[in-house]
C-alpha cells in the first residue's frame, strides 16, 4: 500500500501456535522507503522476502534497490527474514548495540526470550553491518534523509525512524495498541518513549507496526491513548499485587488481563513477563 510519495506500508500476516490445534493470526507491517535507494524497514517474519520483493517489482523497483534493511529491534516479527534478505540484496542491516546479540544470535535470543513458534518465524540469524544510535541520520537520496530516534520500552535497542521532510515517523512497536496484547520490557521507558514521540514536532502520518497508518489528528490521539493504556496497566499490576501479594506471575496476569479487559490471548508468559517490570521497578525502591 503507498503511503506517501516514496513511502510504502506492507502488511505481512503470520500465525502463532497457541495451543495444540489453535492459532493466532497476526500481522506486521513494514515498511519501504525509495529513494534514490530504498529503506527497509524490518523484515517481517521467515519467507516475507516474496511479498516484499514481488511489492518491489509492482513498484518498478529490484530488491538489490535496498541498500539498507533497518530492523527497528530484534523481535522475531521482525527480523525472520533479515538473513534471506541480505543474501538476495547484499544489503548493510543495521539496528541499535543493545538488540545485536539476540539479532546475531537467535539461539540465545530464544533462551532469554522464548516466544512460541520461534523457529518458524526466524529463519536464520544475522549480522549487524551498523551499529545506529540515537541522532543518526540515514541519507537515501531524493530528498530522503531518516532521523534515527532511541525509543527504548518495549524493548532496550528499540528505534523510531523520522522523515523530517516528509512529516512521517515510523515507530515500529513502541506506541502499544489499547486493548490489544501488552508486550514490552518496562512500562516507565514505554511512557518515557511515547512522550518523546509526542513531543517530535510536525509528524503527519504515524507508520507503527502493529497499526493502521494514522493522519493528522489521529497521530497525537494514537499517542495519547497508549499512554493512557500503559498507566492503567500499570495501576491494574499494583491493585494485583497489594491485594494478592503471593500471586504467581501467572496468576497476577490473569487478573491484570481481567480487571483492563484484554483478549484471553493475553493470558500468556510473554505478557506476564511484561508486567513483571512493574514489579521489578517497584522492589528496590523499598515497597
Ligand atoms: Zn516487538
Amino acid at each position: 500500500m503507498r503511503v506517501a510519495e516514496g513511502i510504502h506500508a506492507l502488511k505481512i500476516p503470520f500465525r502463532l501456535p497457541a495451543g495444540p490445534d489453535n492459532f493466532l493470526e497476526r500481522f506486521v507491517y513494514c515498511y519501504l522507503v525509495c529513494g534514490d535507494t530504498v529503506c527497509l524497514i524490518d523484515s517481517g517474519v521467515a519467507g516475507s522476502q516474496e511479498i516484499i520483493f514481488d511489492y518491489l517489482a509492482s513498484i518498478g523497483r529490484k530488491p538489490e534497490d535496498i541498500s539498507i534493511l533497518v530492523l527497528t529491534h530484534s523481535h522475531p516479527d521482525h527480523m525472520g527474514a533479515a538473513h534471506a534478505i541480505r543474501e538476495a540484496t547484499a544489503c548493510t542491516v543495521a539496528a541499535h548495540l543493545s538488540e545485536k546479540n539476540w539479532i546475531e544470535d537467535i539461539d540465545l535470543q530464544f533462551r532469554e526470550r522464548p516466544v512460541a513458534g520461534f523457529e518458524t518465524l526466524v529463519a536464520a540469524p544475522v549480522k549487524v553491518d551498523r551499529v545506529l544510535k540515537d541522532g543518526d541520520v540515514l541519507g537515501l537520496g531524493g530528498g530522503f534523509d531518516m532521523e534515527v530516534f532511541h525509543t527504548p520500552g518495549h524493548s532496550r535497542g528499540s528505534l523510531s525512524l523520522f522523515l523530517r521532510k516528509q512529516k512521517v515517523l515510523f515507530c515500529a512497536d513502541a506506541v502499544l495498541l489499547p486493548g490489544q496484547l501488552p508486550i514490552y520490557d518496562d512500562n516507565e521507558a514505554c511512557v518515557r518513549s511515547v512522550n518523546k514521540l509526542k513531543y517530535m514536532r510536525g509528524v503527519e502520518i504515524l507508520l507503527s507496526s502493529w497499526d493502521e497508518p494514522k493522519r493528522g489528528p489521529e497521530v497525537l490521539r494514537a499517542l495519547d491513548e497508549s499512554l493512557i493504556f500503559l498507566r492503567s496497566i500499570q495501576r491494574a499490576v499494583f491493585e494485583v499485587i497489594n491485594e494478592y501479594p503471593t500471586a504467581d506471575l501467572m496468576a497476577m496476569c490473569g487478573q491484570v488481563v481481567r480487571i483492563m479487559g484484554l483478549p484471553p490471548a493475553a493470558l500468556n508468559p510473554l505478557v506476564a513477563r511484561s508486567l513483571a517490570s512493574s514489579l521489578e521497578k517497584k522492589r528496590p525502591r523499598g515497597h
